[in-house]
């Protein structure tokens, strides 16, 4: 009987387009020809066909079917073995091609132990690409949410957000601001001290302006160039007016110098505050736009301040 220990040398996973998920160094050993081709991505096929020793690929001939086998098939009486499985886990669909260098025997068929065996090598296999799969799948998710620059929720994230938690405080019945921030005269910020501490500028903002934000549902996302947006559920007007005064302070506290700021001798920011105290309909964007607008008032009254409306209240 073959001895467990010697039957799994190598093996290859595969996805359900036959193209290589994961492989371990014996599989290289073994598919020697193909070794410089290897790589995520690649096709059985492409294995194969770079396959110059006969029984090499025939072991992967598998992989020519359109339709491959749904269970074991194995070719078992050569010095190699071939084995194919193919495994369902979590809704993902892997092939799993294994091979040995097993003594030169005819099997009647697999011992029963050595296919429990290959079973649950394949199902721990899978498992560990899964997992891999995933915490690649999260980091995609988590650039596609974040702003690059500063590390803060993107808009993206942030209208995700907004549609999620108007929902949320409209089934509650509990208010929901908003509050839009725009960094006064950063033109001539730039123009001043260039680009890269522009760029330093709007780090040092962002994560003042988290900082500041201590309710775990509480959200500060980069809207755009200069501007910032916060997200705060279950706040009513005096709370958010209270912390668009927190976040003024925040932004003075770092004394960044702009030297062509007509406000100040230092960097600040005007901010827009509007509160849905009764979130009805299903317009969320409207409290955003109402919180521009707010933004732009103070703006035009002389920047470095914060003007604030009730949603309800602006028509
Ligand atoms: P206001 O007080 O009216 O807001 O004036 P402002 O100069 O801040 O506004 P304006 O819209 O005229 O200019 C915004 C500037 O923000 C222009 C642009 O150079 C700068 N900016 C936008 N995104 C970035 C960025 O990613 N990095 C840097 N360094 N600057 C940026
Ligand atoms: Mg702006
Ligand atoms: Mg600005």
């Amino acid at each position: 009987m073959t001895n467990a220990a010697t039957f799994f040398q190598s093996f290859a996973i595969f996805d359900i387009e036959q193209r290589l998920v994961d492989w371990n160094s014996d599989f290289v050993e073994e598919f020697a020809d193909a070794a410089p081709l290897l790589v995520k991505g690649l096709s059985a096929r492409d294995i194969h066909a770079a396959c110059l020793l006969p029984e090499r690929a025939l072991d992967l001939s598998w992989a020519l079917n359109d339709a491959p086998p749904s269970a074991f098939e194995y070719i078992n009486n050569r010095r190699s073995i071939s084995v194919v499985q193919e495994l369902s886990v979590n809704g993902s669909i892997f092939r799993i091609a294994q091979s040995t260098n097993a003594e030169t025997q005819l099997h009647p068929g697999m011992p029963d132990q050595s296919a429990e065996l290959l079973r649950s090598t394949a199902l721990q296999i899978s498992a560990t690409v899964l997992k891999r799969r995933d915490q690649e799948t999260l980091r995609l998710h988590d650039l596609a949410l974040k702003d690059g620059l500063t590390g803060v929720a993107n808009r993206r994230y942030f209208d995700e957000l907004l549609d999620a938690e108007w929902k949320r405080c409209k089934q509650s019945q509990l208010p929901l601001s908003v509050i839009f921030i725009d960094i006064d005269f950063f033109k001539r910020y730039n123009d001043l001290y260039g680009h890269v501490s522009g760029d330093e500028c709007l780090k040092s903002i962002a994560s003042s302006l988290r900082a500041t934000l201590n309710r775990p549902r509480d959200l500060v996302a980069r809207y755009g160039g200069e501007e910032f947006t916060c997200l705060l559920p279950e706040t009513d007007l005096c709370g958010a007016r209270h912390k668009a005064g927190e976040l003024e302070l925040a932004v003075k506290a770092l004394a960044i110098p702009n030297g062509k700021s007509k406000v100040a001798p230092i960097v600040t920011i005007s901010l827009g505050v509007a509160t849905a105290q009764h979130v009805t309909g299903d317009n969320p964007l409207a409290l955003v736009r109402a919180a521009d607008k707010l933004l732009y008032q103070a703006k035009s009254e002389g920047r470095g301040c914060f003007r604030s409306a009730l949603f309800e209240s602006l028509g």
